[in-house]
């Protein structure tokens, strides 16, 4: 391709909002084999809502959602600000917080009225050496079957609640994973998400490769292992805890929704959020390249 058309193709990138920031990153987008998305913040809004709770026996739903509240209140997590709006649209209190931990890909924890309060996915229990009664782990399966992700609420070391969190999926990822179908790419699905959850939603944006429950700090090295077998990666990524995978990636996409941190990580850089500019980014990459190639 000549300066020119590269000038011509980036310029057309950017009037429909896709921005490709270093000039090695538009070629080697029109190179790429495989394209690993992230899927909360990337392929579904990001902005989840609680859609179920769930209480054990001998706790209130109400009681519960205050206490979880109270320590998500401290995260900056999608799936925390859902169950702080859930508290919030219900008028409940505000409690205080003490010794705050947030722990990446498993969840939250801290002192509500000298209580212990952890907030999280089966796998933060099980670390914690928390049971979880049976039927709430059955109903966690089947909310997951729908595409809802489980968390469990615990109060001083027993299981309180079942929570369930429903992020919509984005309008464009649908046509945007078609689109990449149609130009022969390969798509794959990262989440921190368990199986059930991850394969309901991968079903309904049309995504067959889905790599779950992965945690924020393997993400970078499923990207390294794909480099190694020959492929070349593209990542998109909202950049809550995946920038090092958007760096490591031969072309990272930060949606442009992400964090500031992510922005700076991204190769190209994608600015309303949908995922349909990055299947059209990487077909006008193609388009201008095709004649060297
Ligand atoms: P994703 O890969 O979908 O962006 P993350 O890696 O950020 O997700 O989180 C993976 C899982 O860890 C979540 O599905 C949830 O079960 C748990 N988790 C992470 N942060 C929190 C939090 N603040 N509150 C509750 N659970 C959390
Ligand atoms: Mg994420």
């Amino acid at each position: 391709a000549t300066p020119m058309a590269i000038m011509v193709g980036t310029g057309r990138g950017a009037e429909q909002g896709i921005l490709f920031r270093r000039g090695a990153a538009f070629q080697a987008s029109a190179g790429v084999n495989v394209v690993v998305m992230d899927k909360t913040g990337t392929l579904t809004v990001g902005r989840p809502v609680l859609t179920d709770i769930e209480p054990a026996d001998g706790f209130m739903a109400d009681d519960v959602l205050v206490q979880a509240a109270a320590v998500e209140g401290r995260s900056e997590h999608p799936l925390a600000e859902a169950i702080v709006a859930a508290a919030h649209a219900r008028n409940l209190g505000v409690a205080e917080v003490a010794d705050f931990a947030a722990v990446p890909g498993y969840g939250v924890q801290g002192k509500v009225d000298g209580e212990e309060i952890v907030v999280g996915a089966r796998r933060f229990l099980n670390q914690l050496q928390i049971m979880v009664p049976r039927g709430l782990h059955e109903r966690a399966a089947e909310l997951a079957k729908q595409g809802r992700t489980p968390l469990f609420v615990a109060i001083g070391g027993r299981v309180a609640a079942l929570l369930a969190v429903a992020d919509p999926i984005k309008e464009g990822s649908k046509p945007a994973i078609n689109a990449l179908h149609s130009m022969g790419l390969r798509t794959v699905m990262l989440t921190g998400d368990d199986r059930e959850t991850a394969d309901a939603v991968a079903r309904q944006i049309g995504i067959t490769e889905v790599k779950a429950d992965v945690l924020p700090a393997d993400k970078e090295a499923v990207i390294g292992e794909m480099q190694s077998k020959g492929l070349r990666v593209a990542f998109v990524g909202d950049g809550i805890n995946d920038a090092p995978a958007l760096a490591r990636a031969d072309v990272g996409v930060a949606v442009g929704t992400g964090t500031d941190v992510a922005i700076e990580a991204g190769d190209v850089v994608i600015m309303a959020g949908d995922p349909r500019s990055m299947a059209r980014g990487l077909s006008l990459a193609r388009r201008t390249f095709r004649t060297i190639r």
